[in-house]
């Protein structure tokens, strides 16, 4: 007999379940408290954790949330070191932000994230879509070397608004995504100078030596290191059909500048193609703690 879904469970979070459980940002804030400290708060300075020496403050004075270290005699929320960390957006709302993200297969613009939370401004919205998609990048499924059989396949990005050609600054770059046979993870790079020996370079720095790779006939593969068993046929299978529509459709106006952050987001929800939503989302949750330092990196 099949077990009744627990709309609790990150796997069966829909957008219908996830408007009920966090109706409130107080149901949010309970909820990322048990998420990151499932044994009671930490103090995220001194590590304290007992329950005599950090706590919750209780007064009316205080906004909700704000817990006590005795030790170091300071306050904190559950955000300190996590993306929400220095925002004034309503916790609920990045929860239901991280499950629009996670759900929508082709990305989702600043714009549409800020039509569709309401939020107060166009900078706010780029403000938490720029902050998940920066954590979303760090480590993935590769902090390795990709090995075994890999799949290269290219496509190439350039804003149609701006004329191309010499002098412009926005040439056209390519999006080279690499994909690991056994695992079907992909990661993608953005080949800012589109050669022959940029693409052998980019390969190098992450492909085992000796690994047996994949491509179509285009001249830019001509350069390939010998260390590689490199194999050109007529027509590779892509793994990029969603980042096109996606940077076609949704991002048109995108400067290349950012465009490895877009990339990321589309590896990622490539990924974690597998899983349900609401599965996705708690992985992009748990990416989301920790971050102060790769925050400070942002802003810079
Ligand atoms: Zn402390």
């Amino acid at each position: 007999m099949k077990k009744k879904a627990d709309p609790t469970l990150p796997e069966t979070f829909t957008l219908d379940n996830i408007l009920t459980t966090f109706a409130t940002d107080e149901n949010a804030r309970t909820f990322l408290e048990s998420w990151i400290w499932p044994r009671g708060p930490v103090c995220p300075r001194c590590k304290q954790t007992d329950p005599l020496r950090v706590y919750r403050m209780e007064c009316a004075s205080v906004r909700a949330g704000v817990h006590n270290c005795k030790d170091c005699r300071r306050q904190f929320t559950v955000t300190v070191n996590t993306i929400f960390e220095d925002s004034h957006i309503p916790i609920r709302k990045w929860i239901i932000g991280l499950f629009l993200m996670a759900a929508s297969k082709k990305g989702m613009s600043s714009l549409q994230f800020q039509r569709i939370l309401g939020l107060g401004s166009y900078r706010t919205a780029l403000f938490m879509t720029d902050r998940i998609r920066f954590v979303l990048q760090d480590g993935g499924p590769f902090e390795r070397k990709i090995k075994g059989h890999v799949e290269i396949d290219e496509c190439y990005y350039g804003p149609k608004t701006r004329k191309a050609g010499p002098g412009s600054k926005d040439k056209k770059v390519a999006v080279v995504g690499l994909v690991e046979r056994e695992t079907g993870q992909r990661r993608s790079y953005v080949l800012k100078r589109v050669s022959a020996d940029g693409m052998a370079k980019m390969i190098d720095e992450n492909v085992e030596d000796g690994a047996t790779i994949n491509t179509d006939a285009s001249g830019l593969y001509d350069r390939i290191p010998t260390w590689y068993d490199h194999k050109s046929v007529n027509h590779v299978e892509s793994s990029f059909s969603l980042l096109r529509r996606g940077v076609i459709g949704t991002f048109r106006s995108l400067t290349t500048k950012y465009l490895p952050l877009y990339v990321g987001e589309f590896d990622f929800r490539f990924n974690q193609r597998k899983v349900t939503d609401g599965e996705r989302m708690v992985a992009m949750l748990k990416k989301t703690t920790g971050k102060r330092t790769t925050l400070k990196a942002l802003k810079a």
